[in-house]
């Protein structure tokens, strides 16, 4: 076998051959010309002129050789279903919806946006979508209607895919209610809606020609047979916000070959996931992991993939080790958010189910934390791999890959560039920094497969947003902060408009929260920089504690604001300890579980918070007034 630095090099070095040899993983209705045509930079293109479609390869090619294989199993824990789909079941499901949608006039190009729970029928029109070359843009079923909306305007979509209700925690979000509101405020109006009637809102609002009713429809295309409509490999499969953490959610466009051969490779080098073999992703078909890991990769690959629609908690703690031992999941891909939450559980539901089935766990979405890494590492008793990447890139872009070579794994970092990004830790003047030395993540384009293609509808964006960092040389801004060290190891410090620089030293926001995790008493915590007379600017901290019986009384406040503060001095030197640490029961995150910094420095330097559409918990930011108000 080869090392991982060999593995990267050769995918850098030599592109085409690499990729090519890649490439044989998919099936092409007709092969490609050339590899890459990157005549046009920062544009790439690849696999020219050769026809594809993400549907064929993710349920035909599967249901024609093992027809009756398992291929999806939908679990909800909040309606209490369980319905297993082969192959073949699948593939008819996605004509049925496929004969739908063309019944309603939906056809190549068109896009029709999926604003729906995490159920089966939500995958079968993403995958119709991709058998008759409409391309989708799922928008997170239970957005507020504002946020809903501006989408709407965006992807200007024929038809939009719904469902009355979705459910979390036992309680029914009304997303009826949401998307007729946001319809409204929209300035484009999608010609049909198809509702998915889940009997979940009974009286839901119908508008007479406009929403027509899924149940209905499909019993008239029960044995439909609609054939896939070929792409060439650029042509768009679908569009995708971004969580819309740092602003304006950008409408990431991605193709069509690229992206299959990219998952597909990433199921072999990364995720070890073989055909016939089980993944679990608890991610939502909302964002980009569920696109990637939920749906097309894990299909793609001829695995059977799990659908969950539920908490990780409900009816307790186990219920995702519980899922893993029946259906003997082999890969699982979660996020820190999901691990933190466990972490405060006990701990013995770990232990009541036969895990032996996994492999890995994969761990994405934002930073990992090293006690949290250590401690589920521990509990699993199996490699748990922090895996780093975007919206805009689709598949991990630093991770180990115990597929190519089984390497140490380091608590806190997310391991080594991925083969086919040429990421860099750049200094602002564009040089490259030396290792141990803090700079931006960048990646030399042109882009690997299945990296978005442009902005929907504005290749002059998806330029001046994010290749315009330096003059020379072009390169791609993650827009985050990160470091490598001697041994190759890359970490991310935190977004680069987290940045905090206090007296002329730069920090990033995540070395501080890591310091202070790193105290016992402390379950969650955000970092802020804030405006400072003297010093430019000054680490706020905002921490949840483990146990509000450590802060009962406001002496023992004081005092463990003090220790928290001693912790930072002891890591990293008094220049990066917190003005103040306030104590709070609930940080304000996207409903993906990203804390929103930018909010958090916005209200503690007095300013308005801005869009705060896509936030889980609006109660999070009156504690922070408040705490505020009260301390400062
Ligand atoms: P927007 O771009 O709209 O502000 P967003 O960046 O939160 O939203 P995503 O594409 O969902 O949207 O998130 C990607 C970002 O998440 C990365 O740029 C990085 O900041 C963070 N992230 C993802 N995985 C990791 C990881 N393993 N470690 C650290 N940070 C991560
Ligand atoms: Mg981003």
């Amino acid at each position: 076998m080869t090392t991982i630095q060999e593995f990267h090099k050769k995918s850098i070095e030599q592109p085409d051959a690499f990729w090519g040899e890649e490439a044989k993983s998919i099936d092409w209705h007709k092969p490609f010309t050339q590899v890459l045509d990157f005549s046009r930079p920062p544009f790439a293109k690849w696999f020219v002129g050769g026809e594809t479609n993400l549907c064929y390869n993710a349920v035909d090619r599967h249901a024609a050789k093992r027809p009756n294989d398992r291929a999806l199993v939908f679990i909800s824990t909040e309606t209490d279903q369980e319905i297993v789909y082969s192959f073949a079941e699948l593939k008819q499901e996605v004509m049925r919806m496929a004969a739908v949608m063309q019944s309603l006039g939906v056809g190549k190009g068109d896009r029709v946006l999926v604003y729906m729970p995490m159920i089966a029928e939500a995958m079968f029109a993403m995958l119709a979508c991709a058998r008759i070359g409409a391309i989708h843009s799922v928008v997170f079923g239970g957005f507020a209607s504002g946020s809903l909306a501006t989408r709407i305007d965006d992807a200007t979509p024929k038809l939009v895919v719904s469902s009355d209700a979705g459910m979390r925690g036992g309680k029914a979000v009304p997303y009826k209610d949401l998307l007729d509101e946001a319809i409204s405020l929209a300035e484009h109006k999608p010609s049909k809606v198809l509702m998915v009637d889940r009997g979940l809102d009974k009286g839901f609002n119908k508008v007479e020609g406009r929403d027509v009713d899924y149940a209905t429809l499909r019993a008239q295309f029960m044995d439909a047979d609609v054939p896939v409509t070929w792409l060439e490999s650029s042509e768009p499969s679908y569009i995708l916000y971004t969580s819309g953490t740092t602003g304006k959610p950008k409408g990431v466009q991605r193709d069509t070959g690229g992206y299959a051969v990219a998952l597909s490779s990433t199921l072999k080098y990364i995720f070890c996931g073989n055909e016939g073999e089980t993944y679990f992703a608890t991610s939502d078909i909302g964002w980009v992991v569920g696109h990637s890991y939920i749906i097309y990769g894990p299909l793609i690959g001829g695995m059977c993939t799990i659908m969950y629609e539920g908490t990780p908690l409900r009816p307790d703690p186990g219920i995702w080790w519980q899922i893993v031992e029946k259906y003997k999941v082999n890969v699982m891909f979660s996020a820190p958010t999901a691990a933190r939450v466990l972490k405060k559980h006990d701990n013995s539901y770990m232990h009541k189910y036969d895990l032996s089935s996994l492999k890995h766990l994969f761990l994405a979405g934002e930073p990992l934390d090293q006690p949290t890494h250590e401690w589920i590492m521990g509990e699993l008793g199996l490699p748990v791999i922090d895996n780093y990447w975007q919206t805009e890139t689709g598949w991990p872009i630093l991770s180990a890959m115990p597929g190519v070579e089984k390497t140490e794994i380091r608590f806190g970092t997310p391991s080594f560039p991925v083969y086919g990004y040429n990421l860099k830790i750049f200094r602002e003047d564009g040089t490259i920094c030396d290792p141990d030395e803090k700079g931006i993540v960048g990646i030399l384009p042109p882009l690997p497969p299945g990296c978005l293609s442009t902005v929907w509808g504005d290749d002059a964006r998806f330029v001046s947003t994010y290749f315009s960092l330096f003059r020379e040389p072009q390169v791609y801004s993650s827009f985050d902060w990160g470091i490598k060290d001697k041994d190759g190891y890359h970490y991310i410090l935190g977004r680069t408009d987290d940045v905090i620089n206090v007296a002329g030293h730069r920090l990033g926001t995540r070395e501080i929260e890591e310091a202070i995790q790193g105290h016992s008493a402390i379950a969650e915590v955000a970092v802020v920089g804030v405006a400072d007379q003297l010093k430019g600017q000054m680490p706020m901290a905002f921490a949840v504690v483990k146990n509000a019986d450590s802060i009962a009384t406001p002496e023992m406040v004081v005092a463990l604001e003090k220790a928290v503060m001693k912790k930072v001095d002891e890591s990293l030197g008094a220049i990066a300890r917190p003005s103040r640490v306030h104590f709070v029961t609930v940080l304000p995150k996207t409903r993906s579980g990203k804390l929103l910094r930018r909010s958090i420095q916005a209200l503690a330097e007095g300013r308005d918070p801005g869009d705060l559409t896509t936030i889980e918990d609006p109660k999070a930011l009156e504690q922070l007034q408040l705490a505020l108000g009260s301390k400062t």
